[in-house]
């Protein structure tokens, strides 16, 4: 059997409580021991250095867009945001429904050398072209019951149900999809993902009237423990920070009732609303790069929309970003860095159902493993609202194993560091 040892690195397993300079030997495509010294152990093994690197359980991207193709200009290719990205675990979050997940399955899932996982969309279509046409999206376009039962007979695959909570939406039906969402994941016994901050206009005739700080409480009504509020760092209305710039009042309650919390990355990013959040003690669970066609560069394929409300125009490399990037953000705002690898390891692994399965380095566990350089300089950070950060701290994925096998971080949309 091959045999692998990552040699000196600084391991951090939160699942373990783990944090210390150790070897890690990897036999086959499992993880058969972790120490100080294991290269008496293993004599023929073939050994990697990762002194001054962090050696990580293989990361979870708790929010990809991966159904490439079907999605239109939307989903990207899934290990491109995968484990040519350092991440060895991705969940698409609501590109494939009841009806095409067999599809999802088969041309996803299936041929990927990353792990790929489904939060099931609650709509009938899925996410086409990022949700861009409202009206597919109105609430007789949803089937609770072929999506609870599409969810149960793909149980390997599908881990969550994934809605919206958002002012376009809430302006034309009211709460009445979110509530079937709610009942999709009540019935499935799954947690259902909720994206929160403005996606759609509003309706041409002006719709129903929506005060934008009213529908965190009216959606939190309906959801059970263990759902998923997401994008509390968006710069779009409707979220956690109200219009007066203050942490919604009920966000407190919300945790406190089990709701967790993803940070949904994407190109909505603030890093003005991080602050207002993290300082009135609300921190994020898990993180979630949410990449997408229209927040990287993807040549735009015949047919599909010219813009889209969550696009970016690429400037200053902005358009550039992983789940990696996205931990260093974390880490500049002030999150410390075992908080920051559990939101992207052990959190992520709770999230899909899968603790001590995966996002931990246990012996006897599958070798999914990310390594990543940890550098110390001075680099600008900045979002798409213009705020710049320095950051003295950059990490970037340097290769993962998944299931033992080595790939490269060499993904095209990894971003550049810019020296502040
Ligand atoms: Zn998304």
């Amino acid at each position: 059997m091959s045999q692998l040892l990552l040699k000196g690195g600084r391991v951090i397993d939160p699942a373990a409580g783990l944090d210390a300079t150790l070897d890690i030997l990897v036999e086959g495509k499992a993880i058969a021991a972790i120490g100080p010294a294991l290269s008496s152990m293993a004599p023929s093994a073939q050994v990697v250095d990762c002194r001054d690197m962090l050696v990580l359980p293989g990361l979870i991207d708790t929010h990809g867009h991966v159904y490439q193709y079907v999605t239109g200009r939307f989903g990207l290719n899934a290990d491109q945001c995968g484990v040519r990205s350092g991440v060895t675990t991705i969940v698409d979050q609501g590109g494939a429904s009841c009806i095409t997940i067999p599809g999802f399955r088969h041309f996803v899932a299936e041929p990927a050398a990353t792990r790929v996982f489904a939060y099931i969309s609650a709509y009938l279509v899925g996410g086409l072209e990022g949700h861009y046409y409202p009206d597919l999206y109105r609430p007789d376009c949803l089937d609770a019951a072929a999506t609870v039962k599409s969810a149960l007979a793909n149980a390997d695959l599908v881990k969550g149900v994934k809605a919206h909570a958002e002012i376009g939406g809430f302006a034309r039906w009211g709460l009445d999809v979110m509530k079937i969402a709610s009942k999709i994941g009540r019935d499935a016994s799954l947690p259902v993902y909720i994206h929160f901050g403005q996606l759609w206009p509003k309706p041409e005739s002006g719709g129903l009237a929506v005060n934008p700080d009213s529908i965190f409480n009216q959606v939190v009504d309906t959801l059970k423990p263990g759902d998923i509020l997401a994008h509390p760092f968006s710069r779009h209305p409707g979220g956690f920070v109200e219009e007066n710039g203050k942490l919604h009042p009920l966000v407190h309650e919300a945790v406190a009732r089990g709701l967790k919390i993803d940070v949904g990355h994407g190109s909505h990013f603030s890093f003005k609303t991080a602050r207002v959040v993290l300082d009135s003690g609300v921190i994020p669970d898990t993180l979630g790069a949410d990449m997408h066609g229209y927040n990287t560069h993807v040549p735009s394929p015949a047919g599909t929309p010219d813009s889209h409300p969550d696009e970016e125009h690429s400037f200053l490399g902005r358009t550039q970003f992983s789940l990696v990037s996205a931990m260093t953000s974390m880490l500049a705002l002030g999150l410390p860095l075992d908080h920051v690898v559990a939101m992207a390891t052990s959190n992520a692994a709770k999230m899909i159902g899968m603790e001590g399965e995966l996002g931990t380095l246990k012996v006897g566990s599958v070798a999914d493993i990310t390594v990543l350089d940890d550098k110390r300089g001075r680099w600008m950070l900045e979002d798409n609202e213009g705020t710049q950060v320095v950051t003295e701290r950059m990490l970037a994925p340097r290769f993962c194993l998944r299931d033992g096998v080595r790939y490269d971080a060499d993904a095209p949309q990894l971003p550049l560091a810019r020296a502040a």
